[in-house]
């Protein structure tokens, strides 16, 4: 969208407000509004001043004034204001005109554009499958914001919308048994229904949405794949769409990867291919999946630098609760065709050279997308340059349930870190693959570790509530 049609829909849609918004380092979206007349095209060539100190992670107070320069491609009404408002999503400059180097939006602009240097394609493809719980908001019954995380499998079903304790058990689902029965076992259509509406008038191009398999409210919608930073970009609606029409029917949305210990996580698998000048270059048809040798070394790369891409594509101490077995998360570092208990799975069925793809399974949605995107992009593209082979690596092809395989079987295989701290040791041992393109820059990995170190540290310092049933009665 040019600026003129930007200012052309100011007009059109009677606009009060522009919205300016950026992302956080730890994924969350911030914004600030201008009166939509004082908006004009100057706007777009100086960008809007903020003070970049109060973000985490971001600058000190010394050196505070940063700029937000807003993308007119980015551009949408906001569904949930009064007065009307548009939404620009912006990438972050420092006061000199550079693209400020720790800003995720300017990350992933900068790994499209490496992508473009390296001659090996011209465009990423990205698309994820966010998962999310609603639940009932408790706030707005009892006025108070329990917390979920004290309950255990049989105890999740009543703090979850279904409160007829003791009462009639029929139409309820038990642990996994959310996917995908019809009404009245799925309560929630019309609501997953009213946040497609809402997409689609964002502008994304939905696919389907469903229940998920967990037990009570976990849903699934998916929007069509989009170039990198594009497919960031409309992560971030999703989920700010996906929280605000569960917060209209009186829920709350939350992403958070494994908010019931005992039923299913909520993941974010992320589908991802190489075009070239508008031709698929992972596709080989008869060899195995289909798949070309690029997109086999693509695979290599993801796989060789699994640990430690983790600590940006599951970012969080709460990753590492959803990424045990038997909960259809990936703990392993395999690849296979069709299997669901492999982190990268190559999707065969109803696949068109141009939709063949490979899917890395163990993304969640606290990973900030601009971050984890480009970083997925950079270890497959470094497999890809120094075609890191991921059968001589032992990484696969396994096309067996790898929860079932013997325990000698099992040796052989690698698996996802235990914790986001061991996720953080790999990082800091391995990030070469970031950084020598000048995508991620040491300062950003520096920076980044630490901030996720100190999250580690708020949590494993505070007491849990099973160290009562363990401990308590010593
Ligand atoms: N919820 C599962 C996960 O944590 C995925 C389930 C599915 O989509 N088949 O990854
Ligand atoms: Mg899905
Ligand atoms: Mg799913
Ligand atoms: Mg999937």
């Amino acid at each position: 969208m040019s600026v003129q049609k930007v200012l052309d829909t100011i007009k059109e849609k009677g606009i009060e407000w522009v919205d300016f918004r950026f992302t956080d380092i730890g994924g969350k979206s911030h914004h600030l509004s201008v009166p939509a007349v004082e908006v004009e095209a100057e706007t777009f060539e100086t960008g809007v001043a903020f003070d970049g100190s109060s973000i985490t992670g971001f600058r000190g107070i010394e050196e505070s004034d940063m700029v937000m320069m807003p993308d007119t491609d980015s551009a949408f009404v906001d569904p949930f204001t009064a007065h009307p408002t548009l939404v620009l999503l912006c990438d972050i400059y420092t006061p000199d005109g550079v693209r400020y180097d720790r800003d995720p939006r300017s990350i992933a602009v900068k790994a499209e554009e490496y992508l473009k240097t390296t001659g090996l394609g011209t465009d990423a493809y990205f698309a994820p499958e966010s998962e999310f719980f609603i639940f009932d908001d408790v706030r707005y019954e009892s006025g108070m914001n329990k917390s979920f995380y004290e309950v255990d499998s049989e105890e999740a079903a009543w703090n979850t919308g279904r409160k007829e304790e003791g009462g009639n058990l029929a139409f309820k689902t038990g642990v996994k048994g959310g996917y995908f029965p019809v009404a009245p076992t799925d309560t929630q259509q019309d609501i997953r229904s009213e946040m497609c509406r809402l997409l689609q008038e964002a502008g994304l191009r939905i696919e389907r949405h469903h229940h998920e398999v967990a037990t009570a409210g976990q849903g699934e919608i998916n929007f069509r794949f989009s170039t990198l930073t594009k497919t960031a970009d409309n992560l971030q609606k999703y989920k700010y769409i996906v929280q605000n029409v569960a917060r209209q029917y009186g829920k709350v949305a939350t992403f958070m990867p494994k908010p019931l210990f005992g039923d299913n996580g909520s993941g974010m698998h992320v589908h991802q291919s190489i075009f070239n000048d508008g031709n698929p270059l992972f596709y080989e048809k008869g060899a195995y999946a289909n798949l070309s040798q690029m997109a086999i070394y693509y695979i290599g790369g993801i796989l060789h630098h699994a640990p430690s891409l983790i600590a940006l594509t599951n970012p969080s101490t709460n990753s590492f609760k959803r990424l045990v077995p038997g909960y259809e998360a990936p703990v392993n570092l395999v690849f296979s065709k069709g299997n669901r208990s492999a982190a990268v799975r190559i999707p065969i069925a109803a696949v068109t050279p141009k939709g063949c793809r490979i899917e890395f399974r163990t993304p969640d949605s606290t990973a900030n997308p601009y971050l984890a995107f480009a970083a997925m992009l950079l270890a497959g593209l470094d497999g890809i340059k120094n075609k890191i082979d991921p059968t001589a690596l032992g990484y696969g092809p396994l096309d067996k349930n790898i929860y079932e395989l013997s325990d000698e079987e099992k040796k052989e295989i690698r698996s996802v870190p235990g914790s986001l701290e061991e996720a953080l040791d790999a990082l800091e041992a391995n990030h070469s693959f970031l950084t020598e393109s000048g995508v991620f820059t040491e300062d950003f990995i520096a920076n980044f570790i630490e901030l996720k170190r100190a999250e580690a540290k708020a949590v494993a310092i505070r007491v849990h509530p099973h160290e009562y049933s363990l401990y308590f009665g010593v």
